[in-house]
Order: C-alpha cells, then structure tokens, then sequence
C-alpha cells in the first residue's frame, strides 16, 4: 500500500453519467463521496443523445428535469423503421417524450450538482489495486506521479464498458459482438433534415442523423458490405455515401470534426456486486445503441444504488438492502438486452424470412396499439417494476407516478416528484400521520391532493427512488409503525 491515505464513505470509479448521478446522491445525502476519473481533462466527445421519461422522472426528483430538457429538443415519436414508431405520446407520465440532447448536457448537469453538494472530483487517476475485507475497500491509484490509496465502507465500478474494476474483481462479462464497423462523424449539412431525428434501415445498412443542438449534427451510418478492422481509417466520402444511399436524401455532410469506427458487444455480468464492490452502467451491462437506452439504464442502476447505499452506511438499513440491487437491477438489465438486440437485429435482417417477418411484426405493431404501447413502456423506462414479496399490496414494487399531494405549507411539494427532492422516502395517506415523526429525518409525509381518489383508504410509502416500498389498506398504527421500522430502520440510529 501507498504512503498517502484519502478515506471516504464511497468510493466511485468513473465520472461518466453513472457514477456523477450516484456521486450527487450520495454527497446529498451527507456521505464522503469521492469520484476517481481516468481521463486528465474532460471530453466533449458525446455517444447518448436520446434521454427517456423514467429518466427525466428521475431528474425531475433531483430538481433537474427542467434545465435538461432546456438543452435539447423534445420528440414524441422515434421512426424506428418504415411504419414502426416508438410512440411516447400515450405514456402516463408528466413527460411523455423522448429528450434528445447530447450526453455531455446531461454530464455537465449531473457534475455540477454533485460537486455542488460535495463530492470530490479526481482527475488524471491510473486505478492499479482492489482490496477488501470485512471493514472495507482500498483502491490503489497513481495520479499525478504519486501512489494513493483511497479508503471506503464501499466502491462502485461506474468505469463503463471496459471496465477496470470489473477486471480487477474477475468478474466476467459474457456476451458476444453484435455489430461491428459502424460509422460515426460529427459534421456540417448543407441540408436540414425535416425530423429531429432521422433513421431509415435498408437491407444494405442504416443510417442515423441527430442534431447536436448548435449546428452540429452525429451521423452514424452502417454498411454491410463494407466491414473493415476498428482501426481502419474513416473517411467523410464513405459516410456520406452510405448515408445518401440508406436515406435516399443527399444532405451535403462536410467540414467533419470528428469520425471513428466503432463495434456494439451485448454483454452483462452475473453479479452486479461483490462484497464491498458494485458495478453500475455500462461497466455490468452493454448492448448496441439501438433505442437509445444504455446511458438511461446506468443512469437508473444509479438511482437504485445510491438511496440503498445511503440507508446501510448511516445504519438505517442491513447490508442485506444491497443484495436488492441484484435482485431488481439485473432482471431490468437483461430485459434491455434482448430488445436492443432485436431492434438491432431487425435493423441488420438481411435475408428475405427475416425481412418478411420484419415486416410483419411492423404491420402488426402499428396495427396492434396494445404491443406498440408495452414497447414504449419498456424502452422510456416507465413500465419497470421490481419484484414484490408474496401477499404484498399490488403497488409494492411498482414505479409511482407523479401523484398530486395536498400542499399543507406554503412552497411545500404538491406532487410526488417534488417531494421526492429531499431525497427521503414519501409516506402518503389522509390519514394523520404522527407515527412517523420519530423517522422524520428519512420520511416525508403527505396527503394526496384528492381524499377520495385511488388513495382513499390506502397508506402508501415511496422509496427515494420512486418505487413503493409497502403499502397498506387501512392498516393499524402497529402495522404502519411496523412497516417504517422495516425499512427505515430504528429511529434515533
Ligand atoms: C454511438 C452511441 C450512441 C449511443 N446513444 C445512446 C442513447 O441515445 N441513449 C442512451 O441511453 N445510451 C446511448 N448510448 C450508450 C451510452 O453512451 C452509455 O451507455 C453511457 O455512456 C454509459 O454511461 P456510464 O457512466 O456507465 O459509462 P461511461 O459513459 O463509459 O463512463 C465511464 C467513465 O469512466 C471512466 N473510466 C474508465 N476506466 C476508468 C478507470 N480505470 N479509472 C477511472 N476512470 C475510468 C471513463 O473515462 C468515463 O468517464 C450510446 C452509445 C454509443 C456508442
């Protein structure tokens, strides 16, 4: 081990968009947090442009939905073939939209809230050692020529797809290659398009053009016929051909500041921890960029992490609540998996069964409102539950949505979202409430706006991230007592 010694409460490893929304969330929280960075400067080079509702649901709880979407442009539906549409226009949420900004807006945002609320930023870091034992991790880094060892109760490996901690901790990451030789250039068009994003699958390959916001557009264009080795050169001719040849539209891209060739694996580990070790985004799962939804999903393995981790380090809750991570996060990982992989999949049909069975399942969706709607639901996020205990209430589990509460303070919540801001849980009943006040510094009580809507007799408690915990159909105040014990710990602790 190193001379020098930082300590921290948690240690995260990566300032992508994963590790900088579970940074913000545990310094709110009051924890030590310190987030290692391999790259000495930040990047303005961006991948994820398509943020989802569950997300912005998720932004909207930190008090930051409103800033991202100034940053981009908001569409409601996503042409994913000819006559297939993601259509986000029926979902019940207060954004029934996809966000399409660039990954550096939602970086930036997210960086600044946690620096804001006192997290530590290390750039420059070179991370070479794991250890841990029953009182907690050691990371042994070199940044700036010197040897550290940073100390915590827990790390997080949020180092994306080529994850070092994952490496260093052996864990595996089965999968396979699922498309290679994709195109990417940031260019100039002479010609706007008349969508704000614009995709088109042929049986020779696809392309994609999105706006960055400033005049920039991303194009990402796929040929079949033209696979080359990654470090190939790319070259502007070669992309524009294979965008007008796809899109049937020549828009004059020039003046290109940026291009690689970039290949997509499917892959995801077993375990999303290992003792004191968690992974999170990218780091235990990856896919094509097919529907838009791998920063999404690391952004809500965020979300279930932070809250969980808060809860065991200030003791409220058992280690056991971090096993929950697995339980809940993993499921939701494979699920996007399989249907990146079979947008990809169809994207890619080549041979005439295939392309039949790919039109068919297109005429068929965009005939079928039901399976078009369960689609949207899975990839905006929306229609992720977790599983419930046997005997549970119906709600346990499920994702709350943006419920109007009775406002009984001037600037108090009138909505979930908002009071889910304190980053506690929310209990909402009309009944009176006083048997939470010993928990006061982890719940925040309300009453929902309408007494006799859906809520009428039922006492409902939220988790910090939105999902229920328990609920109740006029339950006594042992049961409720009962119920906050569980899971907000003992009072006082
Ligand atoms: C072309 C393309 C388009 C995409 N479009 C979308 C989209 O529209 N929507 C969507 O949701 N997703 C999209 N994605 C996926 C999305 O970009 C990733 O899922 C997302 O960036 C993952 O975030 P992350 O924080 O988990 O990892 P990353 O963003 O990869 O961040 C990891 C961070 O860890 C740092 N790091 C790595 N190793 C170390 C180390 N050893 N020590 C310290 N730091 C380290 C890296 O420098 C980086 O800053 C797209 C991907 C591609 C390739």
């Amino acid at each position: 081990m190193s001379d020098k010694q930082q300590t921290s409460d948690v240690v995260i490893v990566g300032a992508g968009p994963t590790g900088l929304l579970l940074a913000g969330d545990l310094a709110t929280a009051g924890l030590r947090v310190t987030v290692l960075e391999r790259r000495a400067a930040e990047s303005n080079l961006t991948r994820a442009f398509a943020v989802h509702a569950r997300t912005l649901e998720q932004f909207d709880d930190r008090g930051l939905a409103d800033d991202l979407i100034a940053t981009g442009q908001v569409i409601d539906s996503v042409q994913l073939f000819n006559r297939l549409a993601l259509d986000t226009r029926k979902l019940p949420t207060r954004f029934p939209f996809v966000l399409i900004t660039p990954q550096s807006n939602t970086e930036n945002l997210l960086k600044e809230r946690a620096l804001k609320a006192g997290a530590t930023l290390v750039r420059g870091v070179d991370l070479r050692a794991l250890h841990q034992d029953h009182r907690g991790v050691a990371l042994e880094v070199r940044a700036e020529g010197e040897s550290v060892t940073h100390t915590a109760k827990y790390a997080v490996g949020a180092d994306g797809v080529r994850s070092t901690v994952r490496d260093l901790l052996g864990i595996p990451f089965p999968g396979e290659s699922v498309i290679s030789s994709v195109l990417l250039a940031d260019v100039r068009l002479r010609r706007e398009p008349e969508n704000v994003l614009t995709f088109y699958a042929t049986a020779q390959g696809f392309a994609f053009v999105v706006p960055f916001g400033d005049g920039w557009y991303r194009v990402i264009a796929w040929d079949r016929s033209r696979p080359r080795p990654e470090g190939d050169p790319v070259s502007l001719a070669e992309i524009a051909d294979i965008t007008r040849t796809v899109l049937g539209v020549d828009y004059g891209l020039h003046d290109a500041r940026w291009m690689s060739r970039f290949h997509s694996d499917e892959r995801q580990v077993p375990n999303y921890r290992s003792g004191r070790f968690f992974l999170a985004g990218d780091a235990a799962h990856c896919h094509s960029p097919a529907g838009g939804q791998g920063m999404n999903t690391g952004l809500q393995d965020a979300a279930n992490l932070s809250w969980k981790l808060a809860a065991v380090i200030r003791g409220w809750a058992p280690d056991a609540l971090l096993d929950t991570y697995q339980t809940e996060r993993h499921p939701v990982g494979r699920t996007v998996l399989r249907s990146s992989g079979a947008i990809i999949r169809l994207a890619l049909a080549r041979s005439a069964p295939t392309r039949a069975l790919r039109s068919a399942l297109v005429a068929t969706a965009g005939h079928l409102g039901p399976l078009a709607e369960i689609g949207a639901r899975q990839i905006s996020g929306i229609g992720i539950s977790y599983p419930a205990p046997k005997g549970s209430h119906h709600l346990v589990g499920r994702r709350i949505p943006d419920l109007r509460l009775a406002v009984d303070e001037p600037n108090g919540p009138s909505r979930l979202h908002e009071a889910l801001r304190a980053g506690r849980f929310v209990l909402i009943s009309n009944d009176e409430l006083s048997v939470a006040d010993p928990w006061a510094d982890r719940v925040v009580t309300a009453a929902p706006a309408d007494p006799h809507g859906k809520l009428r007799d039922t006492v409902l408690l939220v988790r910090p991230d939105g999902y229920a915990a328990w609920a109740g159909i006029d339950p006594s105040r042992g049961e409720l007592r009962a119920a906050l014990s569980q899971w907000l710990g003992t009072p006082g602790d």
